[in-house]
């Protein structure tokens, strides 16, 4: 179904200002940072809470785009050669385009909402139906009142079925998403226990998400949660509805599903249509179990063969949604998604890919893709035209019908038949410094390329969940007030966490300001190509000539280093950036009170120098009993602050609060925040524990497992002493990875195949011994440090530190691998 620019008046509301050329609209975007200059897309300007796409236009129109969708007066005329159509609002101007999609496609679309498992559900019933049907879902987790509609976009007529899921934080939202999703059949995941802010009770948020439903005829759900089945049943047109509501639990429902677990995995008996059904899953987990028995009734609905499903489940659990960053051979980073093999999950790999700024070189290594119902020819068509916007260095492409690329494809392009003759060639380490990203499909089995080309130290790896990080960040931003700015901490390599990629992440999420703590670190992130600005805390006159080299900007915090630092830039002909540290009671670094009025005399002396921001650092802000005393020291800052700013006549930005300021002291927000450790999770007041994620999994692996005897002892020192006969099992991180040594003799645990197993005897230097008596484990068996198990502000406590140590004390050996969803 083709729209052309044209025929924007007749889908939506508003009129076209400004029509050049008509153009036909293949892709929709609104964030510009996805541009890809091609005419047939358009850009709809969405005016959000911090951004405005309107402000964005002019840069895009350099870029090549020429179709905009605005609801706000611009000059169109300074953009002669493009088209614009004026609307009342952009976001339901997206809507309604979306909505047109929908109303065409002619296949069976599933519509999934609930609190947790939507995408989850989405992506095994897709992998389950794609193995008879052509299937089409929503890429990643597109579920916003934004994402749904960009979604919608990609629906064409050759699907046989359509996933699609919704999510919603606020009254109202779902009404405008069953507007344009219009699911045939539902799946409704489950509820979480706890009310969102946005809803006024639980029963409010079941109601509100069960509107997804209205229309549908089959909604699938568990009734064991009372609050769903309310919800559902106070639908209108009950009478038109098939309810598939199964339990668990209820033994006289008619879908009755039971369980049983069977080595490793799980036999489920599903009664359908007076027939039993049984199904081997590959998982003994709660959430899974639910999971997959909400798919499997609807495949049983749809009439799928048995030994169909029971043949794709075999593999379900190996299905990896999420994008993995790596280390990779010689300097290369390898991104490895084995998601969605089709054009849809190509381009939001290449969105992410194209994101990371730190690479020149980029390289990507793609099988032939899976998508049933274009002819080859059209589509290694598109895929050139794709792939060709991103100015790859290199393509490489495996299979045989990816060939076919070569009639399109006029960059370099390497070809080979299969997995392995790529291997063969690649034993040459041929690629360097790049950044690769590597896509294929299943049976292509890639898995191997990226063992190849990945660089292996050590079995212990920090995972970071990159989607994890903005939903901190989010969550904090959600606390300030309009227009007050986020400076992002990210000294002692970003918490552990390994700086230049969170700030390349972070990059991209907007923040307006870094801090490191020395200027090595400063050099390093604008190594890897990071713009923002960045204030060095900690700047000692040695490091002057970097400063200035890689355009850092230095804390001032003394009569001594603003000397120093005059001195050096006397002779500057442009002004240079600097921030003022004041100490209002921390006494650490700053000038305090009494030393004001030399620090005007400097300033005065020298105007090459800039004054950026004006701040101060609030000693207890964690804790309750020192209110009084923050309160002493933000009164004293807004005084000096305040004074300084009258003598300079120009207005710096303010600071002062940390992350648990930010927490706790709405008042003192100023002009920005410095936010440093709740970015991963960890909330050092408590009051937002429950909703940070925690962001970093550190994992590592069994060497080898032994049986001891009673009597005998384990370790150095003999310190573990085998009370009975035991299992031990020996990790491999130790005190020099950052695990420290006072986790010796069951002060530390770590989870293994879901229990926790306690240090015994002491931790070594590269190693340390667990005892698994009563854990199924073997050699190989993955270990969970701290992440979802254990989790790091417990670990801090057991051996009476902060949160803060355990995650810098990782040290640099381990290997840091980052994901998204
Ligand atoms: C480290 C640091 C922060 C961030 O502190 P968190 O408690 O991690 O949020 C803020 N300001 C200054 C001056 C810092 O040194």
């Amino acid at each position: 179904m083709k729209i052309e620019f044209s025929s924007l008046p007749t889908i939506l509301n508003g009129e076209i200002c400004q029509l050049q050329k008509d153009y036909t609209i293949e892709n929709i975007f609104i964030d510009s940072r996805n541009a890809v200059s091609n005419i047939k897309n358009l850009f709809i300007a969405i005016k959000g809470e911090r951004h405005d796409g309107h402000n964005f236009i002019a840069d895009l129109y350099s870029n090549g785009i020429r179709n905009f969708i605005i609801d706000e007066e611009i000059k169109v005329d300074k953009y002669p050669e493009a088209n614009f159509f004026k609307t009342e609002n952009s976001i339901n101007a997206l809507q309604a385009l979306a909505g047109y999609k929908r109303k065409n496609f002619k296949g069976n679309l599933i519509g999934i909402t609930g609190s947790n498992g939507k995408t989850i559900v989405k992506e095994w019933l897709a992998k389950l139906i794609e193995s008879v049907y052509s299937v089409y879902r929503s890429p990643r987790s597109y579920n916003s009142q934004v994402g749904v509609p960009l979604s919608l976009w990609h629906l064409n007529h050759y699907q046989d079925y359509a996933i699609i899921e919704a999510g919603i934080s606020k009254m109202g939202e779902m009404e405008k998403l069953e507007a344009i999703i219009k699911p045939k059949i539902g799946i409704y995941t489950n509820l979480g226990t706890a009310h969102d802010e946005g809803f006024p009770s639980l029963e409010e948020k079941a109601h509100q998400k069960a509107q997804l439903f209205k229309d549908s005829s089959t909604i699938i759900f568990c009734k064991d949660f009372p609050e769903i089945s309310n919800a559902l049943h106070s639908l209108p047109k009950l009478e038109e509805k098939e309810f598939i509501g199964w339990s668990f639990e209820d033994n006289t429902s008619n879908y009755f599903v039971e369980t049983e677990g069977r080595n490793n995995g799980t036999a489920i008996r599903i009664p359908f249509e007076e027939q039993f059904h049984i199904f081997q899953v590959p998982f003994q987990d709660y959430a899974s179990l639910e999971n997959i028995t909400h798919c499997l009734l609807l495949l049983l609905h749809e009439g799928l063969p048995i030994k169909v499903i029971q043949n794709t489940l075999n593999d379900i659990k190996s299905l990896n949604m999420r994008l993995e960053t790596k280390k990779g051979k010689n300097s290369t980073y390898l991104v490895d998604d084995s998601y969605n093999n089709d054009l849809v999950g190509l381009d939001t790999a290449l969105q992410f890919f194209s994101q990371q700024k730190q690479f020149q070189k980029r390289i990507l290594i793609l099988s032939d893709l899976l998508e049933t119902g274009l002819s080859s020819e059209v589509l290694y068509q598109q895929l050139a035209d794709r792939i060709a916007l991103e100015k790859l260095n290199l393509v490489v492409g495996i299979g045989s019908e990816i060939r076919m690329l070569e009639k399109f494809y006029t960059s370099d392009l390497k070809l080979f038949p299969n997995t392995a003759s790529f291997l063969e060639y690649e034993k040459e380490n041929s690629f360097q410094e790049s950044l690769i990203l590597i896509k294929g499909a299943r049976k292509f089995n890639f898995e191997s390329i990226v063992q190849r080309l990945e660089q292996k130290i050590h079995g212990t790896v920090l995972e970071i969940d990159l989607n994890k990080i903005t939903h901190n960040l989010n969550f904090y931003r959600a606390r300030l007030k309009p227009g007050v700015k986020t400076m992002v901490m990210v000294k002692a390599f970003a918490y552990g966490s390994s700086s230049h990629e969170i700030a390349n992440w972070l990059e991209f999420q907007n923040v307006d300001y870094l801090a490191v703590a020395y200027a090595d670190e400063g050099v390093i992130l604008r190594q890897h190509g990071i713009q923002l600005p960045i204030m060095v805390m900690n700047p000692d006159p040695r490091s002057f000539e970097l400063l200035h080299q890689y355009n850092l900007e230095p804390e001032l915090y003394s009569e001594t280093i603003f000397k120093d630092y005059a001195s050096y830039t006397r002779n500057h002909k442009s002004l240079l950036k600097v921030h003022l540290k004041l100490d209002t009671g921390m006494h650490r670094l700053g000038f305090e009170a009494h030393e004001i009025e030399q620090l005007q005399l400097l300033l005065r002396h020298n105007p090459q120098l800039k004054v950026a921001s004006i701040f101060s650092h609030l000693a207890a802000s964690d804790e309750a009993m020192h209110n009084g005393f923050s309160a002493q020291q933000a009164m004293s800052f807004k005084k000096l602050a305040e004074s300084l700013v009258d003598f300079l006549g120009y207005k710096p930005i303010l600071h002062l609060l940390n992350s648990p300021g930010i927490s706790r002291f709405p008042d003192y927000q100023f002009d920005m925040v410095r936010l440093g450790i709740g970015l991963y999770g960890v909330d050092p007041t408590g009051i937002y524990s429950g909703q940070l994620q925690s962001v970093s999994t550190l994992k590592t692996v069994i060497s080898q497992v032994k049986h001891i005897k009673k009597g005998e002892t384990i370790g150095y020192a003999r310190r573990g002493v085998a009370n009975e006969d035991m299992k031990t099992a020996t990790i491999s991180i130790g005190y020099a990875d950052g695990f420290n040594r006072k986790f010796s003799q069951g002060i530390g645990k770590v989870l293994i195949n879901g229990i926790l197993a306690p240090v015994i005897g002491n931790v070594c230097m590269d190693m340390t011994m667990v005892e698994v008596t009563n854990i199924d484990c073997k050699a190989g068996d993955e270990v969970i440090v701290f992440g979802e198990g254990p989790n790091i502000s417990d670990m801090a406590s057991a051996i009476d530190t902060i949160p803060y140590e355990i995650l810098t004390n990782i040290s640099e050996r381990v290997k840091r691998v980052f994901y998204t969803e």
